[in-house]
């Protein structure tokens, strides 16, 4: 890990009429940092991601990604991104959406497909058509789908939902593997179960960083022994913010 910063906010916001789904947010992540963002349901989490991804352009503030203002088109090309809701051909086989979402970015070699369709254990799925798959086969091939061209930021929208847990195990193992080839990694989720896996967590509600740090520093910071209360602790303390 070191301290360049891979993605950087500035008063981040993003309204929908009067929703303000991401509310002012500034944000640092670390080359080679797993970063998770916490929050419940509607939190902003997914419209966070979309405006580091430059899919949603912000209603104030800026997202940068490699020290480049988003949206940008160039730094797309190394950034992967897995949707929260899969977005893969349903009709087509496992194999033909890797070789779609290679050639979308320039073309992932024969090689590379077949490691990633190891990797997330479909290698005996190639040829199952993406209808006929479990929604826990579905999410492993999103991710193989999101690392096709080798991006340095990966942005994963709650990736773990539906998988079993030995599996998520794998996930996990693999993200720190990615971790140290200094690929950064930004995670959301709902629940506080997998937060100890990353370096730095951010908690959020209503469109705010509550709070951010360590599982540990968290903890302590609030005078908490679990990240439920610690969360708790920091949503009652924020009364003054919202
Ligand atoms: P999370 O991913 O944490 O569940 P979201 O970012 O999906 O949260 O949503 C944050 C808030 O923004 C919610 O109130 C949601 O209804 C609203 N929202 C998200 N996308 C849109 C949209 N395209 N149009 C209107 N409201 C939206
Ligand atoms: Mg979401």
């Amino acid at each position: 890990m070191s301290d360049t910063l891979v993605v950087e906010t500035k008063r981040l916001s993003r309204h929908f009429g009067r929703i303000k789904a991401v509310d002012g947010v500034d944000l640092g992540v670390r080359a080679g940092e797993t970063y998770g963002l916490l929050g419940p349901n509607g939190s902003g989490k997914t419209t966070l991601i979309r405006l580091l991804v430059g899919l949603l352009k912000p209603t104030a503030g800026e997202a940068r990604v490699l020290g480049r203002v988003m949206p940008n088109k160039e730094v797309l090309s190394v950034v992967g991104y897995m949707t929260q809701a899969e977005a893969l051909y349903l009709d087509l086989t496992v194999w033909e959406n890797l070789v779609f979402f290679g050639r979308i970015y320039g073309g992932a070699s024969h090689s590379r497909l077949r490691e990633l369709l190891e990797l997330v254990e479909l290698g005996q799925r190639a040829d199952s058509v993406v209808a006929t798959l479990s929604g826990g086969m579905r999410r492993r091939l999103s991710l193989a789908c999101a690392l096709v061209h080798n991006p340095v930021l990966l942005l994963l929208d709650e990736p773990t939902v539906g998988i079993d847990p030995q599996l998520r195990v794998t996930f996990w193992q693999h993200f720190y593997k990615l971790n140290e080839q200094g690929v950064t990694i930004i995670v959301s989720s709902h629940v506080m179960d997998e937060a100890e896996h990353c370096h730095r967590l951010g908690l959020m509600r209503d469109g705010r960083l509550l709070a951010e740090g360590s599982a540990e520093e968290l903890r302590q910071g609030s005078g908490t022994s679990t990240l439920e209360e610690a969360f708790l602790a920091y949503i009652r303390g924020s009364g003054e913010l919202g």
